[in-house]
C-alpha cells in the first residue's frame, strides 16, 4: 500500500503520561478489570474509542469564537442547518447532545407511529447491526432490535469488501415473520461499527430501501461514520471511482427517510449529534416536541452555540477526500503491521478501527469468560494501550429471559481517534500487541464481580479467573 502523508501539521501538543508496569497493574485492579473504569491519566495510547476524541482543526477552533449563543434562533443553528441540508438533502434537522440523544427523540415517535398507523402490536427494528446505544434505545422505546448482517462478516479471515452489508434474504425473512406492520423502521448503520467499521455498499443500501418501501417501512440511516463509508464506496464500488465524496454522500442519503448522527465520529467534534428527516413534516413535529423536552429548545438541542459551529465546520472537513485517504491509511498501517505478524484481525481493514479476533487468538477462553476483555487488559498492562471489548460482554443478556445473547464475535477494538496520534504511536501499539500475542496461552478469562442491569460493559466490575 502506498504511503499517504498527513495533510496537516501540528500546532498544539498535549503531553501524555508514561506509567510503570506496577502502576498499570494497580490501576487495572482499582478499575475492577474494566478498561472503561480506568482514569485516562493512567493510559498512554487511548484507543478506547474514536468518539469525541479527535483533534479539532484551527478552523473549527476559530468557528467556536464566532458562535451565536442565543437561546432561540441562533445564527449558528442556521449555519449548521445549511451545511446539513447541502450534504444530506433532508429538509428538517434538530441538533442533539450526541447520537443517543437523536435516538431518544426519534425512536419512540417511530414506535408510536407503527402502533397507531399500522397497527403494530410487537414492534421491532431491523438493522445490519444495531450499535449498543441504538439497541438500548430501541428496547427503551418498547421494541426489539433485530440484526440482519451478512454472514460473511462473521468470518474475520475472509476478504469481502462489504462486510457491513445487510443479508437481504434475512431482512425479507424478518419482515415476513414479524409482519410488515410490526417493523417500526429499518436502521442502516454506516459504516457498520460492530462488524469492524465495515462499509455498506450503495447497491445494498438501495436494495434495503426498495424492500422497505414495498412495505411502507421507513429507513433510518445511523450516520456516525458516513464519510468513511462514502470513501469506501469510492474506492471499492463499480462506477464511483470518479465521484466526489459529497456526491457519494448525496447518493447514499437517497436511500433513507431520516438520519440519526453522532457527530463525535466523522464530523470531528468532541460532543454533538443531529436528527434529520427528509420530508415528513408530521413526524418532524413529533420529534421536535420530544427534543424540547429531552434535549433542549429546537435550535440548540442540548448544545452550546459554539458546538453547533464546530459541528458545521467539522461536517465540511469530514468529506475532505485527502483527509479521509490519510485517515483510512493510518488505520490500515496498524492493521497491516498486526496482520503481517500473524495477529488475527478482521479483514479487510475497516474505517475507524482495527479489530482483533480474540476468539481466534485466545481459543482457550470461552465466550462467557470474555476473551476480548482478557486481551484488552493484557495490552493495557503491557503497554498502557487501551482498547475495548466488542463481543459477548457488550452484547449483554436478553432483556426478557436474562440469558446471555450468543455473540457472533469476540473482538478487541482498537479505535483510532482522528488527527490525534502519529504513525509512531501506531507502531508502538503494534509492538505491544505483537509482544502480548507471544504470551497468549497464559492469558485467563474473567467473571463478574458486579453486573449492572443495562449497558453493563461501561460499569461492570470483574475478577480474573485462574
Ligand atoms: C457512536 C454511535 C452512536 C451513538 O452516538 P453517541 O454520540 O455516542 O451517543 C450510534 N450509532 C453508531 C453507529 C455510533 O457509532
Amino acid at each position: 500500500m502506498q504511503r499517504v502523508p498527513a495533510p496537516f501539521r501540528i500546532k498544539m501538543v498535549e503531553a501524555v503520561r508514561e506509567t510503570t508496569l506496577a502502576q498499570r497493574e494497580q490501576a487495572l485492579r482499582d478499575a475492577g478489570y474494566n478498561p472503561f473504569q480506568l482514569r485516562s491519566d493512567d493510559v498512554y495510547v487511548d484507543l478506547l474509542t474514536d468518539s469525541g476524541t479527535g483533534a479539532m482543526s484551527d478552523r473549527q477552533w476559530a468557528a467556536l469564537m464566532q458562535a451565536d449563543e442565543s437561546y432561540a434562533g441562533s445564527r449558528s443553528y442556521f449555519r449548521l442547518q445549511e451545511v446539513v441540508a447541502q450534504l444530506f438533502g433532508y429538509a428538517y434537522m434538530v441538533p442533539t447532545h450526541q447520537g443517543r440523544g437523536a435516538e431518544h427523540i426519534l425512536f419512540p415517535c417511530l414506535v408510536e407511529r407503527a402502533r397507531s398507523e399500522r397497527g403494530a402490536t410487537e414492534p421491532v427494528f431491523i438493522s445490519n447491526y444495531h450499535f449498543d446505544t441504538t439497541a438500548a434505545h430501541v428496547e427503551l422505546a418498547g421494541a426489539r432490535a433485530l440484526n440482519a448482517l451478512t454472514r460473511r462478516a462473521f468470518d474475520t479471515a475472509s476478504l469481502d469488501p462489504w462486510k457491513g452489508n445487510f443479508d437481504l434474504e434475512q431482512v425479507a425473512h424478518l419482515i415476513e415473520t414479524h409482519g410488515p406492520r410490526n417493523v417500526a423502521a429499518i436502521v442502516t448503520t454506516v459504516t457498520c461499527n460492530s462488524s469492524g467499521g465495515q462499509p455498506v455498499s450503495l447497491a445494498n443500501m438501495k436494495a434495503v430501501y426498495d424492500l422497505a418501501h414495498r412495505y411502507s417501512i421507513p429507513v433510518v440511516i445511523d450516520s456516525a461514520r458516513f464519510s468513511e463509508n462514502a470513501y469506501f464506496i469510492k474506492a471499492r464500488e463499480d462506477g464511483f471511482g470518479d465521484a466526489s465524496i459529497p456526491e457519494i454522500v448525496a447518493h447514499m442519503y437517497r436511500y433513507g427517510d431520516m438520519l440519526t448522527m453522532s457527530a463525535k465520529k466523522d464530523a470531528m467534534v468532541n460532543i454533538g449529534g443531529i436528527c434529520c428527516i427528509r420530508e415528513d413534516r408530521d413526524l418532524f413535529e413529533a420529534v421536535r416536541a420530544r427534543c424540547v423536552l429531552m434535549e433542549g429548545f429546537v435550535t440548540y438541542g442540548g448544545l452550546a452555540g459554539r458546538d453547533l459551529e464546530a459541528m458545521a465546520t467539522g461536517l465540511a472537513e469530514a468529506v475532505d477526500e485527502q483527509l479521509l485517504a490519510y485517515r483510512i491509511a493510518q488505520v490500515a498501517h496498524l492493521h497491516r503491521r498486526l496482520d503481517d505478524a500473524g495477529v488475527p484481525v478482521q479483514r479487510p481493514c475497516g474505517g475507524h478501527a482495527v479489530f482483533i479476533d480474540a476468539a481466534r487468538l485466545l481459543p482457550h477462553i470461552p465466550a462467557e469468560q470474555f476473551p476480548a476483555l482478557s486481551l484488552a487488559n493484557a495490552i493495557y498492562v503491557a503497554g498502557g494501550v487501551r482498547g475495548v471489548e466488542i463481543g459477548s460482554l457488550l452484547l449483554g443478556r436478553d432483556p426478557k429471559t436474562g440469558v446471555q445473547k450468543a455473540s457472533p464475535f469476540e473482538l478487541l477494538r482498537l479505535a483510532i481517534p482522528r488527527r490525534t496520534y502519529t504513525n509512531d504511536h501506531m507502531d508502538y501499539v503494534a509492538d505491544v500487541i505483537i509482544d502480548t500475542q507471544a504470551q497468549a496461552a497464559q492469558l485467563r478469562g474473567y467473571a463478574f464481580e458486579q453486573e449492572p442491569p443495562t449497558l453493563r460493559h461501561f460499569l461492570a466490575r470483574f475478577h480474573p479467573l485462574h
